[in-house]
Formats: structure tokens, C-alpha cells, sequence
């Protein structure tokens, strides 16, 4: 189980419930409108929410390296 954040675009209530991962794409429905909130995406805006971390700053390389073209 997980806790997730949802904010309602009607009324700006914001919320959490738990739920297992499996349901992390659910919808929920705001608890005073009742209108469809939407997931919160915390932090770095991953796509999957919690399962990448990105570190705060990258550690430094060489920026002589080039190793391969984006
Ligand atoms: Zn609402």
C-alpha cells in the first residue's frame, strides 16, 4: 500500500488516500465535491511516481568525456 496525493480540479481540495500500487492509476473522487481529482505527481514529476529517485545533483563527471550522443 501506498499513499498518494490527489488534488481536486474543481475545488482545489487536496487529499490522500492509500491503495495498493496496483491502483495508483485509479481515479478518486474528491471527498467534498465528489467531482474526479487527480493523481499528485510528488516531488520530481516522474512519470511513475515513486519508483525513480533522482538525486538532488547528479555527481560531477568529466565534461571532456563524451561517451554517447543524447
Ligand atoms: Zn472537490
Amino acid at each position: 500500500m501506498a499513499i498518494y496525493e490527489f488534488i481536486c480540479p474543481k475545488c482545489g481540495n487536496e487529499f490522500e488516500l492509500m491503495r495498493p500500487m496496483s491502483e495508483s492509476d485509479s481515479r478518486a473522487t474528491c471527498p467534498k465535491c465528489g467531482a474526479i481529482a487527480k493523481r499528485q505527481v510528488s516531488s520530481f514529476g516522474s512519470k511513475t511516481g515513486f519508483y525513480v529517485k533522482v538525486p538532488e545533483k547528479p555527481p560531477f563527471r568529466k565534461k571532456a568525456r563524451k561517451t554517447q550522443a543524447k
